[in-house]
Parts: C-alpha cells; sequence; structure tokens
C-alpha cells in the first residue's frame, strides 16, 4: 500500500541504516526528521531498532503545536528538541540526533568546540558550542540546544550527544559527519600541544560562503 508521503518515509528508513553503518548510533538511540511542509514534520519511530523500521513506521507531527495522531505510532520521544529548532530555524528541513563518539567525548567534557578544520568551519559554522545540561525530553533541554545552535548547524548536548541540521538529509548527513571528524581532530590536537583553531571571524566567513554555495548546487539538483 503506498502511504501518505512515501518517498520521505523511505528516505528515513535508508538515513536510519545509513546512521548505524556509519556508526554515529547504535540500537535504538537518536532520532532523525525531515520537514513535509510548512506545518509538519516526519520523524523515527519511539524504541525501535534501525534495522527494522519501515516507512509505515514513520510518525508525522505538526511542529508548531506537537500534536500527532495518538492512536498510532510512538514518535521518537524527543520530537519537541525536532519541533523546536524547526520553529526556530525555517531553512532547516532536516534533522538528526546522533550519540556519536568523539562529538560525545566533547559533550561530555561541556567544551566549546572551536573550528580547528576548514570544513568544520565551512558546513557546520564559527564554533559548536555544547548546551546546558537537561534532563532528555524537557522544556529545558529543547530551550538550552536551540540556543546552542544559534548561527550554526549542529549543537553538542552536555553529557548527552549531538544535533545536526540541514536544508535537506544529505546536507544534514554532512554535518554530523564533518562534526565528528572535527570532534576527534580537536580531542588528538589537544594532546599534540593544544588545538590551534582558525579566527571566528574567518569560519565565519567561511561558513557564509559555503551556505550560499550550497543553496546553488541544491537548487539544481532539483
Ligand atoms: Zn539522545
Amino acid at each position: 500500500m503506498q502511504l501518505h508521503y512515501q518517498q520521505e518515509r523511505e528516505a528515513l528508513v535508508q538515513a536510519g541504516l545509513k546512521l548505524v553503518e556509519q556508526g554515529l548510533v547504535a540500537r535504538t538511540w537518536g532520532n532523525i526528521s525531515v520537514k513535509l511542509n510548512e506545518e509538519e514534520m516526519l520523524i523515527t519511530p519511539s524504541g525501535k531498532f534501525y534495522e527494522d523500521l519501515t516507512p509505515a513506521d514513520m510518525v508525522i507531527i505538526k511542529f508548531k503545536t506537537n500534536d500527532y495522531d495518538k492512536t498510532g505510532i510512538k514518535p521518537s520521544s524527543e520530537f519537541k528538541l525536532h519541533s523546536g529548532i524547526y520553529n526556530d530555524r525555517k531553512e532547516f528541513s532536516a534533522i538528526i540526533h546522533t550519540h556519536q563518539m568523539n562529538a560525545s567525548t566533547c559533550a561530555a567534557a561541556r567544551v566549546e568546540v572551536p573550528a580547528v578544520l576548514d570544513d568544520l568551519a565551512q558546513i557546520v559554522g564559527p564554533s559548536v558550542r555544547c548546551a546546558d545540561y537537561a534532563l532528555p525530553s524537557t522544556k529545558k533541554i529543547v530551550r538550552e540546544t536551540v540556543k546552542a545552535m544559534r548561527g550554526r548547524n549542529a549543537a553538542l548536548m552536555a553529557n548527552h550527544g549531538a544535533v545536526c541540521a540541514g536544508r535537506d538529509l544529505d546536507e544534514a548527513f554532512a554535518v554530523c559527519q564533518v562534526l565528528e571528524k572535527g570532534c576527534k581532530a580537536f580531542i588528538e590536537a589537544q594532546f599534540l600541544g593544544g588545538a590551534k583553531h582558525i579566527s571566528k571571524f574567518e569560519a565565519w566567513a567561511m561558513h557564509q560562503v559555503y551556505l550560499k554555495k550550497y543553496s546553488k548546487i541544491a537548487k539544481k539538483k532539483k
């Protein structure tokens, strides 16, 4: 049977498999969503293994009100975090929450990761802030993470993991990968005499150039 938003549902199934394959999440942790229109998003369900997900498992949620069909499948417990980000950042169409190792290590130290590599500056932003600690699924975690993400495509969540966003799923994936590489380089450079970072202004400028260039590429792909 063809479901409403079949293509987007299948894209989420594939994205889940890719996340596991690349070691960015394990088991049932993390979650992925895509924006369907100006009112709704589609998100992975709660408590299911990525390997077992089917298109029918994805849940449609109105991100302005957090309403969804309560008689159906339960959405990921962090859906309000996704809603909060879509409401704050109109440009995003895809969000991935991961427990990726190196970003989680930086989140455990609650550090702001500076732009230590060009690609981190370009794709993620002038730095990656760490949102203050808050319990999962609370209003505070949404508020703090949205705030930490301003002007950037990702944020660390203290003692938890990371959240990455993009104008499409491909871009959100690239953010996760570049964030992981950047956090690894930052941690290891600290042991080689200390990480040296690109100046905040140059990093910011690189991010702006990338944002404009990628818009053109994305338009061509459509
Ligand atoms: Zn999590």
